[in-house]
């Protein structure tokens, strides 16, 4: 927590001197660290309730909550922000500045903190939230009847809304005297898979606490911010104190059980690969068991919004397109740069159509194809209604999973790889109310890349101290640091990609389909700089040299109307509009007249199909000509890490001698060598549904004694049947 009182300058000297002191005492958070002040004779404000009030929003490494004191004036008098998870020499140096700011400012109308946007805005977001909150229950308090004597509430049904993270969420509540007895929420934009769990997790723990301070749920802190204020807002329509509820923590508490079992495979991580593996070995009638760290499914694999590649598959052949294995090997090899392990990328590309197969028999098609970045040929595949391929897959996968009865122990992170004589033996797992020791024939590592752990990051790449990330929270590189204690080699782990438009306060990924429909870039200058449709690592090295190193993405109303993605963009605010491109430059600070040169020597580029700055040549099929016009400000983020843990053909992890780790199978992001130095779009999900398989596959058949090799016969051959416990070996 860090407390600001308005006296800036000399408090922030003070500040200075008790961080150094805390980091002497070694305290781990500045929130034991600093002093609370106030202000002093607060004078009378509008509209705010006397109470505290606290907003979260996802800050850079985790959430930040902002807690605003409104004095009995009805003035904000003291600020307390938490976000102990912001990277100290960035985000959290710059909270106690913060702090002063929204207190100077009463509210959310702060400066950005040069060089940690993503904390800024996560505190202005999270003051706006706790400020609605002070502004509703003014207001309620002001008006409204209340219960009668003795009772929480006055009975009936109430309805209360925020804005999420896609739109609006409504709450309706029913309840008694002294109980909320039911409890409904319609957050149907919320993201499928991140923000739709919360939806649909968090009636039971507010039911069974009743009470509407519970804990958010970790990744989706925007979606379950917004449910909690629509429930609020809803109970101070039922006459309910909000002051007088408790804060209920699962954090806080108790003494954990400890559970040891016995499984054939166990699979750490439930995102695409995990899920995959659990799957195949499951259907090759194995006991198998998830452990998962998050409390849902999906990783990283739920944010794939592109496709999955694959060649010479029966869609392709339905559509007429022509394409071949060793076509999709070289464009993936060109693409890393020629240092991608070939034998891995051979296994993808001559299994990717079985998988495309497999997919179809658990009902989880992707029968459209089109062009894609990086591509010679038509080959990535995607659903059928436009909806992203990771949320899509992972809906799927997680149906199957429960289907066939598999287990996912959810909130529970492998911490250990256990062995005996060099073979792995088991897995060691904490989980909130449990910990485990899980023996298993098989472990196989599905618990993807380390995007979201800024140390692991940082200690590979120096260079990308700082650099937000669009990993999920789980992302933590556990699975390679698991791996190397058993003695795993480690293959290209400085290989990070880097994804050209991410806007930065948020860590929103805007799809390449942006650009391929027709959007340019444009620095700060107002002008052009790169081909936009260039590899990801080019255009990214390409924003990095413009003034301030971001650049802007600008599109009109045309390419809005055709591209579903642009409105959650734009219901998140992240997207500046104006009805001409000479207004669109002045919020921008761009001169007018040379975003409009811009533009019109870009349409005159698109009419003559040839663009002589850049040499674009795609992307090119409609100018930008249909008011009104946008932009988002973006810049590189962290997208992938394309190295890993070291795996053969058969999906072994290998050790640092080059020989296979008994007992030990892993697939997905957590790996390295199928990307090399660049991965194409698409070849990511390609990556874990084919190496997911051969991991489920081979893992099963260790089970049995089987000898797994390099040679290994067609691992990843389609289920035959929908029968659960039958399919390949
Ligand atoms: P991939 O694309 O390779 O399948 P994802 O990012 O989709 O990878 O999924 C990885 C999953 O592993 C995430 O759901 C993440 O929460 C989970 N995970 C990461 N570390 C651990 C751990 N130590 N224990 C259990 N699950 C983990």
């Amino acid at each position: 927590m860090f407390s600001g009182n308005g006296k800036g300058k000399l408090f922030a000297g003070l500040i200075a001197v008790a961080l150094a002191l805390a980091i002497l005492l070694g305290l781990q958070a500045w929130d034991r660290a600093l002093p609370t002040a106030v202000i002093p004779g607060a004078e009378e404000s509008e509209g705010l309730q006397p109470g505290t009030y606290t907003g979260t929003a996802d800050g850079f490494g985790g959430p930040v909550s902002v807690s605003l004191t409104v004095g009995s004036g009805g003035k904000i008098t003291n600020v307390s922000i938490i976000g102990d998870k912001e990277t100290p020499s960035v985000g959290g140096a710059a909270i106690p500045t913060l702090a002063d700011e929204v207190l100077e400012a009463q509210g959310a109308d702060v400066d950005v903190v040069s060089g940690a946007t993503f904390t800024s805005n996560a505190v202005k977001a999270a003051t706006e939230a706790a400020m609605a909150e002070a502004a509703g229950a003014g207001a309620a308090a002001d008006a409204g009847p209340k219960p009668a004597d003795g009772n929480r509430y006055i009975p009936g049904t109430y309805t209360g809304s925020s804005k999420g993270f896609g739109g609006d969420v409504t709450v309706t509540v029913v309840v008694s005297e002294n109980e909320i007895v039911k409890l409904t929420i319609d957050g149907s934009h919320e993201t499928e898979n991140i923000g739709s769990f919360a939806v649909e997790m968090l009636p039971e723990k507010i039911l069974s606490a009743q009470t509407p301070n519970v804990d958010v749920l970790p990744g989706a802190t925007v979606s379950s911010g917004a449910i909690l204020r629509a429930l609020k807002d809803a109970l101070t329509q039922a006459g309910a104190d909000l002051g007088s509820f408790p804060t209920v923590s699962e954090e806080s508490g108790g003494v954990k059980a400890y559970e040891s079992m016995d499984v054939d495979v166990a699979v750490i991580g439930a995102g695409g690969a995990g899920m995959t593996a659990a799957i195949k070995a499951r259907q090759a009638g194995k006991n198998v068991v998830i452990i998962e760290k998050m409390p849902y499914v999906g990783g990283n694999t739920t944010k794939a919004t592109g496709g999955m590649n694959a060649a010479e598959t029966h869609y392709q052949a339905e559509q007429g397109i022509e394409d071949s294995v060793e076509v999709f090997v070289a464009d993936t090899m060109k693409a890393g740069h020629n240092i991608n392990d070939r034998s891995l990328v051979t296994m993808m590309a001559e299994l990717s159509a079985k998988a495309i197969d497999w997919l179809d028999s658990i009902g989880a098609p992707l029968p459209k194809v089109s062009f894609s970045g990086g591509a010679t040929n038509k080959r990535i595949h995607a659903p059928e209604d436009g909806s992203g391929v990771g949320a899509f897959l992972v809906t799927r996968f997680l149906q199957k999973v429960n289907e066939l009865g598999i287990p996912v122990l959810y909130d529970t992170t492998a911490t250990r790889l256990m062995t005996l004589d060099g073979t792995v033996t088991g897995v060691m797992a904490e989980g909130k109310t449990a910990n485990y020791t899980i023996h298993a024939k098989a472990v196989v590592l599905a618990t993807g890349g380390f995007g979201n752990n800024q140390d692991m990051i940082v200690h590979y790449r120096p260079d990308l101290l700082g650099t937000v990330t669009t990993s999920a929270p789980g992302i933590t590189g556990d699975g390679i640091l698991m791996a190397e204690a058993v003695g795993a080699g480690l293959v290209d782990i400085a290989q990070i990609q880097l994804h050209p438009t991410v806007e930065q306060g948020t860590s929103m990924l805007i799809t390449e389909s942006v650009r391929g429909d027709g959007a340019i870039l444009v620095n700060q200058n107002g002008k052009r700089f790169i081909d936009e449709l260039q590899p990801r690592d080019v255009v990214s090295a390409g924003e990095l040299a413009q003034p301030g190193s971001y650049a802007y993405i600008i599109f009109d109303q045309r390419l809005r109307d055709g591209l579903r993605a642009i409105e959650k963009y734009v219901s998140t605010g992240i997207v500046v509009q104006a009805d001409t491109i000479e207004g669109l430059a002045e919020q921008l600070d761009i001169d007018p007249a040379t975003l409009a040169k811009t533009l019109a020597d870009w349409n005159r580029y698109v009419a003559d199909q040839k663009d002589p700055d850049f040499g674009r040549s795609t992307g090119m099929e409609a100018d930008l000509s249909v008011a009104p016009y946008y932009a988002i400000q973006i810049a590189p983020g962290i997208h992938h890490t394309m190295g890993g843990v070291h795996i053969d053909t058969s999906a072994r992890v290998i050790d640092v001698n080059g020989d296979p780790i008994p007992g030990l199978f892993a697939a997905g992001e957590v790996t390295g060598g199928v990307h090399g130095g660049n991965r194409v779009g698409g070849n990511s999900v390609a990556d874990i549904v084919v190496f997911g398989g051969i991991a489920g596959d081979n893992a099963a058949a260790w089970c049995d004694g089987e000898t797994i090799g390099e040679a290994a016969e067609a691992p990843v051959e389609p289920a035959d049947t929908e029968e659960p416990l039958e399919g390949a070996a």
